[in-house]
């Protein structure tokens, strides 16, 4: 019997001794990955590759003999740990890339992969629009949702939608997972007390863009409607603001920079800038973008589309998927 034990922890100190061994080569199997994905970020290759992924776990499984499925499962699992640890790297900083609205499945499929490729977590897309002109295209609604949401979960991605009225709250809760409330509605005090108070339990986050006639003092106060209501999951968007600049210039606001600094003084809430509404031309989207995170944005919530001169809405500020890379090598 003592033998036996003695053989027990031989046994044991063996596996002990390979999984040290085994741990190791996993964790700098995972280093190796990310150094590749930094490599590509700055080379602006597609960060993920699901064929060359297929390729790993084929070849292991044919060198070694052992079962593809077995194999396969190890390395999802290796190779999703990788990702994951990249992807959190980049994301101290919020990124929310899509188009200003969701406009069929193939558009919003297309542009769910080519974003997720960049390693980007947050899908953006618009479903409900508030446009200024009743005649334009108000968005796919419900429909819209439901797509964003497959494209959304496919590429593991968070969904960011506008919704401009109580009962969409509760009829598209679940759709949705950063619920965005508009500039048009900052000053729409039932619809953020609603907001505060149904989201209190689960602390869904709400994108609180500026009214882009309001000023600081005014726009706290409206974040200040949800959180004494139970969530303190507010995030602020600056999105430009009107000023006599608009007479002239060319920029469909005033990108409002500066806020930047002194939001960051007034409150303790993540502050995210929006280059497109802020500027309404693609041309600066990359300059304010690399400018907003030099004064400290937590984040950026940017447009973009694959082909923007047909873009529904909001076309002429939306950037291409690749001009995103820039902005991500800057961080
Ligand atoms: C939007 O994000 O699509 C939008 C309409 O923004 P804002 O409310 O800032 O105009
Ligand atoms: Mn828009």
């Amino acid at each position: 019997m003592l033998l036996k034990m003695n053989d027990l922890e031989k046994y044991r100190k063996i596996i002990n001794t390979i999984d040290d061994k085994l741990i190791s080569l996993i964790s700098d199997r995972i280093n190796a990955a990310r150094m590749t994905m930094s490599y590509k970020l700055s080379e602006k290759i597609d960060l993920f590759d699901y064929e060359r992924e297929q390729e790993v776990i084929n070849r292991i499984a044919s060198e070694s003999n052992l079962d593809k499925s077995f194999v396969s499962k190890i390395y999802n699992e290796i190779i999703k740990e990788g990702k994951s640890q990249f992807q959190s790297e980049l994301s101290e900083k919020m990124i929310i890339a899509g188009p200003c609205s969701i406009e069929s499945e193939e558009q919003i499929t297309r542009l769910a992969k080519e974003i997720s490729l960049l390693g980007i977590k947050y899908l953006r897309g618009g479903a409900f629009k508030p446009r200024t002109n009743p005649k334009s295209f108000q968005g796919l609604g419900q429909e819209g949702l439901r797509m964003m949401r497959i494209a959304a979960d496919e590429h593991q991605m968070k969904t960011v939608s506008e919704l401009v009225s109580c009962s969409q709250i509760d009829e598209f809760y679940d759709l949705i997972d950063i619920i965005q409330v508009g500039s048009r509605n900052m000053s729409n005090y039932e619809l953020l007390k609603y907001l505060g108070s149904v989201t209190a339990e689960d602390q869904k986050p709400i994108l609180l863009k500026r009214g882009f006639c309001s000023t600081l003092k005014e726009y706290l106060y409206a974040a200040e409607y949800i959180l004494e209501r139970g969530n303190p999951n507010v995030i602020l968007c600056l999105r430009g603001i009107r000023t006599f600049e608009q007479k002239e210039s060319e920029m469909r606001f005033t990108p409002d920079l500066s806020s930047i600094l002194e939001l960051k003084e007034l409150s303790k809430l993540k502050v995210l800038f929006d280059p497109s509404h802020s500027s309404g031309a693609s041309k600066y989207v990359v300059d304010l973008s690399k400018a907003a995170l030099t004064l400290g944005a937590d984040g950026l919530i940017i447009e973009t589309h694959y082909d923007p001169s047909k873009a529904l809405t909001d076309g002429p500020q939306a950037i291409l998927p690749q001009q995103l890379n820039e902005i991500l090598r800057y961080l």
